[in-house]
Formats: structure tokens, sequence, C-alpha cells
């Protein structure tokens, strides 16, 4: 099977399900029955493959993991209850206090938060850096760097490093590269083939089928040795490659009840079959929009990878394979243009979220980026004038034609 899709459909569990299910079904069960004490005292050991709780594993939930792990050619794959859930996960498995982690100022806005108001309390050090600058970034790194984390694209300013640079550059300090990928999914960017150690994803957005869902995915690429971080030393003698993913579900992922519902596990199964299929649609739209709106007399300014004048778009053509993902920015004369732009649309809904079926947009000024002061969305190129889309799988043309329809008056 090597079509992505092929193995989206066909891939999970191996094996007959217990009743011959075509679909690996809800196992809507916390706990698990043993045959006897033995087994159970080797399934907490780890060294017989069994469920003991839902918290820790559960069936339906390592289906959908499975299966992330064919399509991402990954070594191991642990899902997890939301895509903060994903990234907050994994810096606590990295990273201690006193300890640093070297990323960008564009990052999404949740993130961010996370780093500076969350973990930086408990002695997180945060250094940002222009990730497409190596210099700077290989300059940023010292003994107590524990990871090098950046986007893929960053949402919203759609920034695209080059990660097999950033990455050969954390390989030869021994600080592993995290990406968050969720804008781009293991469709459009295969993260392991430019050395990431670990991918990170928001499943809530392409992955769970049209926003049906909350989930996160944290994939160990099996490229980084984890001898080499000084929290998993210890895990990486005693079980190898498996330290990262072995040592968040025996602790961090455990002890934080991250866990993915099943049932949600389920929608994003579901969706995962799909979503190749959306996502070519989303971009072509995506592609179609940015265009169309380049050429608007209303419209001052148009972001998107994919344009020829980004100054992202060779990086981006060479990283993603000519695909530039479902989200752009456009930037309109100011902030009440913006604002009654939106309040003109029909067919584009006003809501927060990314690659849904719905094409959305959003004022990030003030509404994600509401809780920052003017200066520090300046530093993040948050502009008051910057409107964010994320293009749907809708026909394109009703698209256009609201947007042409609420441009006319704005
Ligand atoms: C949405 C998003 C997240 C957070 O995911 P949730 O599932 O909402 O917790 C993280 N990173 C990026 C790039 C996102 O778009």
């Amino acid at each position: 099977m090597k079509g992505f899709t092929t193995r989206a459909i066909h891939g999970g569990m191996p094996g007959p399900e217990a009743h011959g299910a075509l679909r690996t079904p809800v196992y809507d069960t916390v706990a698990y029955e043993h045959e006897d004490a033995r087994s159970l005292q080797l399934a907490f050991e780890g060294r017989k493959p069994a469920h003991v709780y839902s918290r820790i594993t559960n069936p339906t939930v390592q289906d959908l993991e499975q299966k992330l792990r064919l399509l991402s050619g990954g070594m191991a794959v642990l899902a997890v209850s939301s895509g903060m859930a994903a990234i907050s996960n994994t810096v606590l498995a990295l990273a201690e206090a006193g300890a640093n982690i070297v990323t960008s100022r564009h990052l999404f806005g949740n993130t961010i938060s996370l780093f500076e108001k969350t973990l930086a309390p408990w002695g997180l050090e945060v250094r940002y850096v222009d990730m497409t600058d190596p210099d700077a970034v290989e300059q940023a790194i010292d003994a107590n760097t524990r990871a090098l984390y950046l986007e893929s694209i960053t949402n919203p300013q759609l920034e695209v490093a080059d990660c097999a640079l950033v990455a050969e550059i954390g390989t030869g300090r021994n600080v592993p590269l995290v990406v968050d990928n969720t804008l781009m999914t293991p469709y459009l960017f295969a993260t392991a083939g430019a050395g990431v150690a670990v991918e990170l994803l928001s499943s809530t957005k392409y992955i769970s089928g049209g926003a049906t869902s909350l989930g996160g995915i944290i994939i160990d690429n099996g490229t980084f040795d984890w001898h080499h971080a000084p929290r998993l030393a210890e895990g990486a003698r005693r079980t190898g490659p498996m330290a990262f993913i072995g040592g968040l579900r025996q602790e961090v992922y455990r002890d934080t009840g991250a866990c993915l519902a099943p049932h949600n596990a389920y929608l994003q199964s579901l969706g995962l079959e799909t979503m190749g299929l959306r996502i070519d649609r989303s971009c072509a739209n995506a592609m179609r929009i940015a265009r169309y709106l380049a050429e608007h007399p209303a419209v001052r300014s148009v972001h998107y990878p994919g344009l020829p004048d980004s100054p992202f778009h060779d990086t981006a053509r060479r990283q993603f394979g000519g695909r530039f993902g479902g989200i752009l920015t456009f930037d309109l004369e100011d902030r009440s243009s913006c604002f009654s732009l939106m309040d003109r649309l029909r067919v584009i809904r006003r809501a927060t979220n990314i690659n849904d079926n719905k094409t959305l947009i959003l004022h990030p000024h003030s509404t994600i980026f509401a809780e920052y002061t003017d200066g520090e969305k300046k530093a993040m190129d948050i502009r008051p004038t910057m409107l964010r889309l994320s293009a749907g799988i809708e026909d394109h043309d009703d698209i256009l034609e609201d947007l042409e329809e609420a441009l006319k008056t704005a």
C-alpha cells in the first residue's frame, strides 16, 4: 500500500476485530480484565502489550495512532486530547526548570501563552529568534537547550523556515527539532525526511474531518538519539528508541491525564480516510482565493506562501512539494474595513478554527491575540489591518462570489 489515501483507509491495528467489524469500533471502556494476576503484572510492567486503563491506552485510540504511524512514516505515535496537549506534553517531557527552548515569536497564540505564561513560571526559559535565520538559531543554542521548536507554516504569519537546515543545526548540537506540522499534516510534509525529531499535530484541524472533535498527535520520527536528551537519557538506556513516546506514556501523558476520548479517536480515524481529498481541495481553493484577492483593488496585500511574491515561496515549494496549505491572510485599509468585510460575508463563516470543511474568517488582532499589548502584537507581526482566512472545501465560485460582494461595499 503506497498511496496516502489507500493507507489512510486500510491502515490501523492489524488482525481481526473481535466481531469482524470492518471499522474499529468505539471502545468506550475504562478498564480491562486480565485472566490472572501475573498477566496484569506483566501489562503494568510494559512487558505484555495489553490494555490496563484507558488513560494510558485504549483500542480505538491505538487504531488512530497506528494509522498515523503508517501515514507519517514515524517510529511511534501518541494521540492526546488536543493540539495544546501535544505541545505541552512534549515540552514537559523534554525540558526542566533552568533549561531553555529556542523558538520564534511567530507561533500559534496559545503556544506562546503556554511557553510564557504557563511554563516560564516553572523555570522554562524561552529564547525567541528568527527561525529562518540559521545563524541566529545556532547562536541561541547552549548546553541547556532542550529543543528547537517551530511551526511548518506559522499561524498566522505564514512564515516557512527550512526545517532540514534547522534540524541539521540541532543534530550538530544534540538538540532535537520539534515541529508543529498542523497546517501541512503528513500528507503535505513528511517531516522525518527533513530530519525533524518530533512532529506535533492538532488533529482538531484537517484530521478531524470538519471540526468534529478536539485531538492532538505526537510523532517520534525516530531520527533523534534520546541518549542526548538529559530528561530521557536514563530511559534511552533502558528502552532505546522508545524513550520519548514510551516515557510520555508511562509518565507525563499518563500523569497529566492528557488522554484522547475514544469517540474523538473514532471520528478522527474516519476523518483521516478523506483527509487527502479534503486537503487537495482546500489548497486549491486557497490558491484561487489568494490570486483573486491579490488582484483586488480594495486589498492592500495578500500573504500566502503559494504566491510567487511571498518571501517564503521557494522554501515552501521545495519543502512541501508544490502545495501551500489552506490558510492565507490579507490586509485591508484598517480595522473597521476588516470588521465590515467580515460582517457582509454570507458563505464564509466568522469563527476561530482552521482547516475546517467550511471557509472561515477571523481578525486575529482583536481575538486570538487580544490578550497581548500592541507592542507584543507588533513583535509577533499581528497587524490590526489583517484578516486570516482558512479555505474550506466548498465550490470555489461560491467563496469568490461571497468575497466579491463583501469587498464591493467594504
Ligand atoms: C489549533 C492549533 C493548535 C492547538 O490545537 P488544539 O487542538 O486547538 O489544542 C496548535 N498549533 C497550531 C498551529 C494550531 O493551528
